[in-house]
């Protein structure tokens, strides 16, 4: 491995060696920095903790007690003479790239990032390097998403629809981001906004760092009858489907909020009545549009559709090369647990053919 080398694959996670810390790093270490708080990229066990300082309440609301280091977008501290930064990804609450500095070369990480500003969260900034280490959840050309006043209007309309019928909305989305960024944008005069009790405490943390949000309830709360319930929007994680938790709603309508909505076959799949485009991660314009704004001559390409992206980059002309992660899709969780199924999207797929 030549010496210049400012992040590397090891089994545990990718590693700084002059600094001797690991990012997002799958198998416990003694030092880790930490992109953003969603499971696959902050797992528990590890000695010290570095993240940015939105995701302190995330992070100790996951992992419990641990040894954490925060920092401010923008501010560096340095560790064996690398010096190290965190600048916004603009994926979930305090989600961040990782910017490494050493004898003259600069390495960004992205972790998960999204380009477009989404309210809940600061918004993605490119960060000038000679390497990007990327993501590409995403990375196809069919991956394309509705911009959020048009995604915001078609899931306002179903709840609209549903209220005026007399029919609760449920709509299934993950619990940390996407349920936040779903009630920052709904326009929450069309009636009561129900959460899942695993979402509520997200919801908190969010607010606890500035974010508005509308009021929401909880099903247990005084007031909360069946003749509420049938004009609420409720928000509820993908594993609450088909639970006794659901039969309280009655004759609902049913919703799925996800990028893999894109695929026809994945809302078929979910068996739900309506499926909407959204994804905290960059579409397929916005990882190309991502990648060219640092300005690096060298990209890896971490999670996702790794041997398109690969591939893409290589043919524009860039030294795209793949690492071998262990990150997964915060959306695909619930379902990939509950049912191995045959027919799921890309993200595999993408792995297999890197390796
Ligand atoms: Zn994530
Ligand atoms: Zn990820």
């Amino acid at each position: 491995m030549p010496a210049e080398e400012l992040v590397i694959a090891r089994p545990e996670g990718l590693y700084c060696p002059p600094g001797d810390f690991y990012i997002d790093p799958w198998r416990p270490v003694a030092r880790a920095v930490i992109t953003h708080a969603h499971s696959d990229h902050a797992r528990v066990g590890h000695g010290h903790y570095l993240a940015h300082e939105h995701s302190a309440g995330t992070l100790r609301a996951r992992l419990g007690e641990i040894t954490l280091q925060t920092l401010p977008y923008g501010e560096a501290i340095v560790h064996h003479g690398v010096r190290i930064s965190l600048h916004p990804a603009g994926h979930v609450l305090g989600s961040a790239q990782v910017r490494l500095e050493h004898a003259g070369r600069v390495w960004v990480a992205s972790g998960d990032y999204k380009t477009e500003p989404d309210g809940t969260c600061t918004p993605f900034e490119p960060v000038p390097c000679d390497t990007f280490i990327t993501e590409s959840t995403f990375g196809l050309p069919i991956y394309r998403w509705p911009s959020q006043p048009a995604l915001f209007e078609e899931i306002d309309g179903w709840w609209r629809a549903n209220a005026a019928q007399g029919r609760a909305s449920v709509l299934l989305c993950y619990a940390f981001g996407k349920a936040q960024r779903i009630l920052h944008g709904v326009d929450a005069a069309i009636g009561p906004i129900v959460v899942h009790g695993a979402v509520e405490p997200l919801n908190a943390v969010y607010r606890a760092a500035g974010v508005a949000l509308p009021p929401t309830l909880r099903v247990t709360d005084p007031g909360v009858d069946a003749a509420l319930l049938k004009r609420s929007l409720v928000l509820a994680p993908p594993s609450a489907q088909g639970t006794p938790w659901m039969r309280r709603f009655g004759h609902y309508s049913d919703a799925f909020a996800s990028g893999w909505m894109q695929l026809r076959g994945t809302r078929r799949r979910r068996g739900v009545d309506r499926g909407f485009v959204m994804s905290d991660h960059a579409d397929w314009p916005g990882l190309q549009q991502a990648i060219a704004g640092t300005g690096a001559e060298r990209v890896y390409v971490t999670h996702g559709s790794v041997a398109v992206m690969v591939r893409w980059l290589a043919e524009s002309g860039l030294d795209a090369r793949a690492f071998h992660t262990e990150y997964g899709d915060e959306d695909l969780e619930p379902v990939a647990a509950a049912s191995p199924d045959p027919g799921l999207p890309p993200v595999g797929e993408g792995d297999k053919a890197a390796t």
